[in-house]
């Protein structure tokens, strides 16, 4: 029996670390989800002045080709005959060089707002940057803990296998098959009192007497096995050995 106890110890440690393993990837999920979230920041900044700058280059290549149509009819007011046509050409070219006038207010309002977003964009890369950086080094030591974890279990699960050899096999398989309906928690109990410490509920009577006097019974109510801690440390006193 002591020695179960020592294996259950063992398990429920096991248990806790196997928790611990699962619990960690997930940490580690989260800041890889923020981490993915920065960068997505920062590319949609850097997305921006893409535009910016595409923008700016369309303006510029409008308005040579607009200036170029202007040299155009330029030429073609000596050649013109007709005083109608020449009115006509003169009010193209007036056209011409407005809209040429505002898409050079667009390209000045263009650089102003690319500095912006320049500017911008070198703020956040910096402020980004320090998140990513801690954000890798939160990871490292997600990592850390898990190979600790994974470590700490490897450790215990070594102890635990001489054990199995040592626990009665028949009080084995019962705490083995306890163990596989809980999945968590204790599968040996101690009594307290006239009560089981693992559902809380009244023992029978009959069923105190047999733990007091040193047999292995389970509580009829959540199936764990029972034992006395006084009946048995005395035991382990006077027989000196272990089931
Ligand atoms: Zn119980």
């Amino acid at each position: 029996m002591k020695t179960l106890l020592r294996l259950q110890e063992l398990d429920l440690r096991i248990e806790t670390c196997k928790a611990r393993e699962s619990e960690i990837p997930k940490q580690k999920e989260k800041f890889l989800v923020q981490k993915e979230r920065f960068e997505a920041e920062l590319a949609e900044r850097e997305e921006a002045i893409k535009r910016l700058q595409l923008a700016q280059r369309e303006c510029e290549g409008d308005i040579e080709q607009k200036q170029a149509q202007v040299a155009k009819y330029d030429e073609q007011l000596f050649a013109v005959k007709k005083n109608e046509e020449y009115q006509a050409l003169l009010h193209e070219i007036d056209l011409l060089k407005k809209q040429i006038g505002t898409q050079e207010e667009r390209i000045i309002s263009l650089m102003v707002e690319l500095d912006d977003a320049k500017a911008r964009f070198e703020e956040d890369q910096k402020r980004v940057k320090a998140e990513i950086e801690a954000l890798d080094k939160q990871c490292a030591e997600v990592d850390a803990e898990l190979s600790e974890a994974v470590k700490d279990r490897a450790a215990l699960e070594e102890k635990r296998e001489p054990l199995l050899e040592q626990v009665e096999p028949g009080l084995l398989s019962k705490y083995r098959r306890i163990r596989a309906n809980k999945t968590t928690g204790p599968a040996v109990v101690p009594l307290r009192g006239e009560i089981c410490s693992g559902c809380n509920m009244n023992v029978r009577p009959q069923i105190v007497n047999e733990v007091l006097a040193g047999e292995i019974r389970a509580c009829s109510q959540c199936g764990r096995l029972l034992y006395d801690r006084e009946t048995l440390s005395k035991h382990e006193q006077n027989a000196g050995t272990s089931a």
